[in-house]
């Protein structure tokens, strides 16, 4: 498959199109932000990492019949993905309390959530990507209400597959986060799963090890993502 141009360049990625209108090449950049995009900084190793982690997760969604837009890894840096409409929605489900949710509702961190929540936000940076609900995804076309449904079953579909993923390693799916597209009609998972963009944290000690390292400056990032991808059998050689 030839590369051909840039297409886009967001904050940690940069997407290609390639000779194939129906596929496109996602760069993984050592590239790390928070803050929507205030902090911005390099870090060795994340793009590799958080590539070789996410293909590694997508091959285990769609082991369980749950449709991502992964085709391949192409580098260490880059993998090769359908070319989808994305939808400009963040659904958010959360296991564990961490994060806005303690910040907007001032409940205590790390309360179990029982059963888990469901929340959706806008993809929308200049706005810091406000929480939004069904009713206003519908009125300003960011998705229909069978887009929101599917949307929402494959979020939690993911919880089941992932949680038992990561409880196998020994570390808590505290939350996370997934954006879909639409690909010849259908729903399908997008972006990448990665600890960039879900918080994970050890069974026994519950310490952090995903971008809330960065986030909060603990250091050690990288370390901390290869350390879960290692305990959960992603090969980083
Ligand atoms: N998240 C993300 N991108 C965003 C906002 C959130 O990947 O633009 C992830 C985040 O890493 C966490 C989950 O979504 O795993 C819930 O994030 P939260 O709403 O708590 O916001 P945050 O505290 O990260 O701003």
């Amino acid at each position: 498959m030839e590369k051909r141009h840039e297409l886009y360049a967001g904050k940690a990625k940069s997407v290609f199109t390639t000779d194939d209108p129906d596929r496109l090449i996602l760069h993984f950049r050592d590239d790390t932000s928070a803050f929507d995009g205030e902090r911005m900084e390099s870090l060795e190793r994340k793009g590799m990492v958080n590539n070789r982690f996410n293909a590694f997760i997508m091959g285990r969604l769609d082991a369980a019949g749950i449709p991502t837009h992964f085709e391949g890894l192409r580098s260490d840096d880059e993998c090769v993905v359908k070319n989808m409409e994305m939808l400009p929605v963040e659904c958010v489900v959360r296991n564990i309390a961490a994060g806005s949710l303690v910040k907007r509702l001032g409940v205590e961190e790390g309360g179990e959530l029982d059963p888990p929540t469901f929340e959706l936000f806008l993809k929308n940076d200049a706005q810091h990507d406000p929480m939004i609900n069904e009713s206003l995804a519908e009125t300003f076309g960011w998705a229909t209400p069978e887009q929101l449904a599917e949307m929402k079953a494959l979020t939690f579909r993911v919880n089941e597959v992932l949680k038992k993923l990561f409880a196998d390693g020994g570390l808590l799916l505290v939350d996370y986060k997934l954006e879909f597209g639409v690909f010849k009609g259908q729903i399908v998972l997008g972006d990448e799963f990665s600890p960039d963009g879900c918080r994970l944290w050890d069974a026994e000690t519950r310490e952090k090890l995903d971008k809330d390292r960065f986030r909060q400056g603990l250091g050690g990032v990288i370390e901390a993502y290869e350390e879960v991808g290692k305990r959960i059998g992603v090969d980083f050689s």
